[in-house]
C-alpha cells in the first residue's frame, strides 16, 4: 500500500492514489508544504515499525491526525 508520511507530526495517512503527488485520503495535508510530506510504499504489517502515528480518518484504528 502507499502511504503518506507528514514528517513534522509524524503521522501515516493513506495515499489517495486517485490523486497524483502526496494527496491523502482524508485531506488533512492538503495545506501541509509537499516538502514535509513523504509518499512511502510498505506493506501492512511493517506500518507497526515505523513508530509513527496512525491517522484517525484514514485508518480505523488510528488515533487523531
Ligand atoms: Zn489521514
Amino acid at each position: 500500500m502507499n502511504i503518506v508520511l507528514n514528517e513534522v507530526t509524524n503521522t501515516i495517512h493513506k495515499h489517495d492514489t486517485g490523486r497524483s503527488d502526496r494527496q491523502t485520503v482524508c485531506g488533512a495535508t492538503n495545506h501541509v508544504s509537499q516538502d514535509d510530506l513523504s509518499r512511502v510504499t510498505v506493506i501492512e504489517p511493517e506500518l507497526e515499525t515505523l513508530h509513527a502515528s496512525k491517522c484517525g480518518r484514514c485508518f480505523d484504528d488510528g488515533g487523531g491526525y
